[in-house]
């Protein structure tokens, strides 16, 4: 673990696995709640330093270690694809994007601004002058999930450092390791003693003693819907974000451009076998096109090479661990004894889950209606524009989805009516770049991330009027 600026070790040591095959790769600790209560301390300590940063020595922090992150790839990749299974290109897409995500922060740091408020708008405002201005909240508990252990952490840790903060990272048990290298990262960057500290081990200890934290004033989550709610229900006063799941949705309309249409739909199903929060798992297509859909979509997936994780030809790794690929696989046989057809995939070995592409899934499946996180897509047909659109708000959650269409006026007709966080016109919900507002609705969560959203959300705008 790191706390305070030092290497801390408990009794208990954690194997870190490579999820594809089980071999070892790193050993960190489990931590407990003594742990997070020091991690806490040693944040709060740090708390007034921060805040006395000026935004230009917090912002040549993060750029800093934008640009070392860049010139650690090798081993940021390497840890990355190891801990999570992900194939080692998109293990190198991770780390390009969170040195984005540090880079856009530290703009952010820059920006930060509050506003002149008109008092006199208010005949009892007459001769006051109102202003806010944006401060920091102090320790900020940032607890993170699998899969993209690099970025996400990015996106807490860049904007909480960017508003003048301190935080307590808690990352996934199965994915600690580029937590522990990116510490280390700041730490060479400048980044005060205490600033940022990493503890390691269960979540639901780990997890419950920073919800529960007096001195802990907000937690940014990524994760679970289940965890979300708990975390919600536990938080009292503290600020919260939550970052949660979906099974994200697209329509593919008569006139589409079916080629670019199926390529993305499996570049945006299967890219890191499905364990996307916005990955394609629900796609609604209208019956004139279906057989042509249809067709380019399973041929497409054939193509695809599953594989160890640190073959740069891997398309398909495995999925997080055993467990959760046998939960898939179970999904999947639901759905076909319920009436769905098998087009491509199906199978398991191991954690590795086969891409799967499935036929008329009947809407209550888990399936169609729970978030698979797995390398599942549905496809279903639909008779007219409208009922797609219902198709895809019938959904608890609401993160993201989309429409692949040329006709402008249906674009905007879907975008207007798709209860969702982001809607994309010609593009699959799967898509992101780290400067863009992302978040959810319904079950997919509250708040919006982005660094110039998330800092927003991690300063407090204080008023002050002064009386001439
Ligand atoms: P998870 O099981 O909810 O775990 C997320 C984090 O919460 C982990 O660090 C976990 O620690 C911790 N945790 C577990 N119990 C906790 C508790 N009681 N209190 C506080 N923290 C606790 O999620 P996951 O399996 O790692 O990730 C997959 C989920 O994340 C999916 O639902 C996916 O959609 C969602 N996700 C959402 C977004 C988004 O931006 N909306 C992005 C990526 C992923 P342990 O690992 O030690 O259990």
């Amino acid at each position: 673990m790191y706390i305070g600026g030092e290497s801390v070790r408990s009794a208990t040591p954690l194997p870190v696995e490579i999820p594809f095959d089980g071999a070892a790769f790193a050993t960190v600790f489990r931590g407990g709640r003594d742990h997070a209560d020091a991690a806490v301390q040693a944040a709060a300590n740090a708390a007034p330093l921060m805040r006395e940063m000026t935004r230009d020595q917090r912002s040549q922090i993060l750029r800093r270690a934008s640009d070392s992150i860049l010139e650690q790839r090798d081993a940021l990749a390497s840890a990355i694809y190891s801990e999570t299974g992900k194939p080692i290109r998109e293990a190198r897409i991770e780390v390009e994007r969170a040195s984005y995500t540090l880079l856009f922060s530290a703009e952010e740091a820059h920006r930060l601004v509050g506003e002149v408020v008109p008092m006199d708008a208010e005949a009892a405002g007459k001769g006051r002058w109102g202003m806010t201005v944006r401060e920091p909240l102090g320790v900020i508990a940032a607890i993170t999930p699998f899969n993209f252990p690099l970025n996400l952490a990015m996106h807490k840790i860049g904007p909480a450092l960017a508003g003048g903060n301190t935080v307590v990272h808690k990352p996934a048990s199965t994915t600690p390791v580029s937590a522990l290298l990116m510490a280390r990262i700041f730490e060479e960057c400048g980044l005060p003693k205490g600033a940022l500290n990493v503890v390691t081990g269960p979540g639901g200890e780990i997890g419950d003693a920073l919800v529960e934290h007096p001195q802990v004033a907000m937690i940014s989550f990524t994760g679970s819907p289940e965890v979300g709610l708990r975390i919600r229900a536990r938080a009292g006063m503290k600020r919260v974000s939550l970052e949660l799941g979906g099974n994200a949705a697209v329509i593919v309309d008569e006139d589409a451009n079916l080629d670019e249409a199926a390529a993305r739909c499996i570049a945006g199903g299967f890219a890191h076998s499905g364990q996307v929060c916005i990955s394609v798992q629900r796609v609604y297509v209208n019956r004139k096109i279906r057989g042509e859909f249809e067709d380019r979509v399973v041929s497409g997936t054939r193509k695809l090479v599953v594989g160890h994780p640190k073959e740069t030809a891997t398309d398909i790794s495995s999925l997080i661990t055993v467990g959760e690929a046998e939960r898939v696989e179970g999904w999947v046989h639901e759905a076909v004894e319920r009436g769905a057809r098998v087009l491509a995939g199906g199978s398991r070995r191991r954690a590795t889950i086969e891409p799967t592409v499935l036929a008329d899934v009947p809407e209550d499946t888990r399936a169609a209606c729970r978030e698979i996180f797995g390398p599942v897509i549905n496809l279903n047909s639909y008779e007219s524009l409208d009922a797609a659109i219902e198709l895809v708000n019938h959904s608890d959650y609401g993160l993201q989805a989309g429409i692949y269409t040329r006709d402008i006026g249906k674009a905007f007709h879907a975008a207007q009516r798709v209860h969702v966080g982001g809607f994309m016109i010609n593009e699959v919900p799967q898509y992101r770049v780290d400067q863009m507002p992302y978040g959810g609705v319904k079950l997919s969560g509250a708040g919006r991330e982005g660094p110039k959203y998330a800092v927003e959300e991690m300063t407090e705008p204080k008023l002050i009027v002064w009386k001439g």
